[in-house]
């Protein structure tokens, strides 16, 4: 057995053929951000590439797509804007979703990282600490979602004063949408109504700013939504959640489990922890390598499938820490995997977002949970 243990930022990472296989598939990342830049109608398409671009690796996802002509990043906090600096050799705008925590208002500006404002308290505080210096910012503003952002009133405010602390030189004026995945659902009107007013307004006191609303899924509510500078993540990665089924995006990630002993067990039987399947006949079923610490969250338990040369495979029972359980009781005796087979838990034939929402949660949630002994291999093609 092949086996490879490698020192990786300070971290002992075992790799050896009996773990899963991840693969990430670089051209469909740049595929997919050359498609929603197409779809885009505003100026510039960015991307999120916020906690580790979505589980899969700052570096090889931020190459591939600033090689496309991607140049503007975001991301959640200062230390992932700093990971990113050390990539991006040429200038490209590095955005921090989170805003400036108090007291790093100068290593933003030294670093030259860009915060988002997200309350009038941290707008005081950057203008107080910026004061004389061009340092750019973006506002964002809560028109709805009511997690981060100025209110409304406070937006109006800052725009219509001319306080002291209206120094600020921002760039960009954001919000974000809650609902985009969701068509027909009333906040979506809402929000872009409130947006626009405050755009509107925006751009008479500061000719040259620009704006953000768009998020993956509200580049296909339409147009309105577009606005100057879009902010796509999960379809980028090839999440589907709100993305219209016509729309030409490739799946990017693979996850294959390599499939470690086959077993008939008989009638009355039961299966895993808690015995939570039993089997009311005779079944064939397949051990795999691959649980929980792998990112195969245990909601997959009894109802996440697996797939093996076109056929679909049910999990069986509690997904464990290191392995899980496929039936493989429907295929015929030369189809059924054997030891070293894998069995793909989503990919090409296994669509992530509707494995995720067979387990009651998002794409997101899959990519971003990705367990760190995974074999990871980045491909193109
Ligand atoms: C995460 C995030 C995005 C990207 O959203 P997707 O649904 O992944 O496209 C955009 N904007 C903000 C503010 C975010 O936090």
């Amino acid at each position: 057995m092949l086996c490879e243990v490698v020192v990786q930022g300070g971290k002992l990472l075992v790799k050896s053929q009996d773990t899963g296989l991840l693969k990430i598939n670089l051209s469909a990342i740049r595929h997919n951000w050359r498609t929603l830049r197409g779809v885009f109608s505003g100026e510039h398409c960015g991307a999120v590439v916020k906690a580790n671009a979505y589980g899969l690796g700052y570096a090889p996802v931020v190459q591939a797509l600033f090689s496309e002509g991607c140049r503007s990043f975001f991301v959640a906090s200062f230390g992932e804007a700093m990971a990113l600096k050390k990539l991006l050799a040429t200038r490209a705008d590095i955005y921090v979703l989170q805003g400036c925590p108090e007291g790093m208002e100068m290593q933003f500006v030294s670093a030259q990282i860009i915060p988002v404002i997200v309350s009038e308290t941290m707008l005081r505080r950057w203008c107080k600490a910026v004061q004389d210096i061009a340092a750019p910012c973006v506002i964002k503003v809560n028109t709805g979602m009511n997690r981060l952002g100025l209110s409304i009133g406070e937006c109006e405010r800052w725009l219509q004063e001319d306080a002291p602390w209206n120094a600020a030189q921002p760039q960009v004026i954001m919000s974000h949408m809650a609902c985009a995945d969701t068509l027909g659902h009333p906040l979506n009107l809402l929000q872009l109504e409130r947006f626009k007013r405050l755009v509107g307004l925006a751009k008479k006191r500061f000719p040259g700013i620009k704006a953000s609303l768009a998020n993956s899924a509200s580049l296909f509510l339409g147009e309105a939504w577009h606005f100057d500078l879009a902010r796509p993540g999960i379809a980028l990665y090839g999440g589907r959640e709100g993305i219209p089924s016509v729309c030409n995006l490739r799946p990017v990630v693979t996850l294959s489990l390599p499939v470690i002993q086959v077993r008939e067990i008989s009638s009355g039987e039961w299966v895993g922890y808690g015995g939570e399947f039993r089997a009311e006949h005779k079944r064939r079923i397949a051990v795999v390598c691959g649980g929980y610490a792998d990112g195969l969250i245990r909601a997959f338990s009894s109802r996440a499938v697996g797939k093996f040369k076109g056929h679909s495979l049910a999990v069986l029972g509690r997904v464990s820490m290191d392995s899980c359980v496929f039936d493989i009781s429907s295929l015929e005796e030369g189809q059924c995997p054997v030891e070293g087979d894998y069995i793909e838990v989503f990919g090409p034939n296994c669509d992530i977002t509707e494995q995720s929402a067979r387990a009651g949660t998002i794409s997101y949630e899959l990519l971003t949970r990705l367990g760190e002994r995974l074999r990871k291999h980045y491909i193109e093609k």
